[in-house]
């Protein structure tokens, strides 16, 4: 099958362009950054010494810390006339992530996403109403520029503005809606409560920028009337959104082997895992001329996935973003990423895949209470024997004591953005 946008490329054609990205990369931040020379300088690498891919293994790893330090430009390997845009993230603590792009940087992030869209199974007929952030933020940008480039139609909606999103879907008939999965959705059950189920043309979703559970998946696709949802991948250091995406095999997120390597780490230890074994994701860009990345410590777990596609696309693929290794959070001495949470809940029908976990302390010892919201058509009677079987489960599976309490429908908070789904109470005892 010929695809306009995503190349159909062996590994050893991905391999050939690794190495050639790879080594031109080391070439150019040597030259441009006094930063990476530094850092190179320091593990004692000169670019002539990547030969072969396992090089990689000899390059220092950069973390979230060295843009920090590197504020307002990290990383900045080309002259600063160079650069023609920057973006932020939104960055939780102290200053935020800035990184450059110059027009190279912007036009391949373009075709990136052009890829998406075509992986999405998108025609230029499709009318794509997205509802993420504009701005300094990578989401809008990303998602606009790969749209026009791509050919379908835009609606640059942005994120909340429910009524205006309502009046999009109803009367210019998008097709496919781009939003975080929280956002994704609210719009299910607004456009469930409005009565437009048969009003709305909308047959697929693109969703990313937080962890979701099968669950959450089902219960927006059905409530939107969707065939197929795809997740969606990216960062603000990596270009944004669009540096991967998953097939209508739905089995993994391809990702754009020829434009940036994938390694994947123990957090600890900071060796490589086993193939196929869960561990930190390790990016290292290889045609990015602003603010190149090398062994960049993402946080974000998650694992390759072995072998071919049934899809027929040749692009390597990982497995959903599992988690943060920064959002662990340690109750009485276990470490508990909250997607295990919503894992368990996962096997109980009679819940919805909303919840929220708050950790507390009494008297010294830490308490966490799991609120999660009975399913729209669930009756209230079995509250109780559902909360204990969920604690029992929780405790079968994670090892801890929790309290668990069922909640009517729509009880917890909604986001626009990212769900805020772990309440740390305990420093305020
Ligand atoms: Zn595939």
């Amino acid at each position: 099958m010929t695809r306009r946008f995503i190349p159909d490329l062996t590994e050893e054609q991905i391999a050939d362009k690794q190495l050639e990205g790879l080594k031109w990369t080391v070439g150019h931040v040597f030259e441009g950054s006094p930063f990476y020379r530094s850092q190179l300088e320091q593990a004692g690498v000169a670019p002539d010494d990547v030969k072969s891919l396992d090089d990689l293994q000899k390059l220092p790893f950069t973390t979230a810390e060295d843009l920090k330090d590197g504020y307002p430009m990290p990383l900045l390997s080309v002259p600063e006339a160079d650069v023609v845009r920057i973006h932020g993230s939104s960055g939780t603590t102290g200053k935020r992530k800035i990184l450059a792009y110059t027009q190279n940087d912007i036009d391949l992030w373009r075709d990136m996403f052009a890829r998406c869209y075509e992986m999405a199974g998108l025609t230029v007929e499709d009318r794509v109403q997205i509802c993420v952030g504009y701005g300094l933020w990578t989401a809008g940008a990303g998602f606009q520029l790969g749209c026009e480039r791509f050919g379908a139609m835009a609606l640059p909606v942005g994120p909340g503005l429910l009524e205006i999103q309502l009046q999009m879907l109803t009367d210019l008939k998008s097709t496919c809606l781009c939003s975080t999965s929280s956002m994704a959705l609210l719009m299910g059950e607004e456009v469930h409560k409005h009565g437009l189920t048969d009003k709305i043309a909308l047959k697929r979703a693109i969703f990313g920028s937080e962890t979701h559970t099968p669950k959450m998946r089902r219960q927006f696709e059905e409530s939107l009337g969707l065939e197929h949802s795809f997740d969606i991948i990216g960062m603000t250091e990596l270009y944004g959104p669009g540096t991967g995406l998953e097939c209508e095999a739905h089995d993994g997120i391809h990702y754009w082997a020829d434009l940036y390597i994938v390694e994947i780490i123990d957090p600890v230890t900071l060796e490589p895992v086993a193939p196929g074994e869960q561990g930190e994701m390790v990016v290292t860009s290889l045609q990015k001329e602003a603010s190149p990345l090398i062994r960049y410590r993402t946080h974000d777990l998650t694992r390759l996935i072995p072998g071919r596609c049934a899809c027929g696309v040749t692009m390597p693929r990982i497995d959903k973003i599992a988690g943060r290794s920064d959002d662990m959070f340690i109750f009485r001495g276990v470490n508990i990423y909250p997607g295990q949470i919503g894992s368990v809940l996962e096997r109980f029908d009679d819940l919805s895949a909303e919840y929220q976990i708050s950790l507390t302390r009494r008297e010294g010892l830490d308490h966490m209470t799991v609120r999660v919201e009975r399913s729209p058509d669930g009756s209230s009677d079995h509250d109780e024997s559902l909360a204990k079987a969920v604690a029992t489960d929780i405790r079968k599976h994670i090892l801890v004591r929790s309290e668990v309490k069922v909640v009517a429908p729509g009880t917890l908070p909604r986001s626009f953005a990212k769900t805020k789904r772990v309440q740390d109470e305990r420093g305020e005892e």
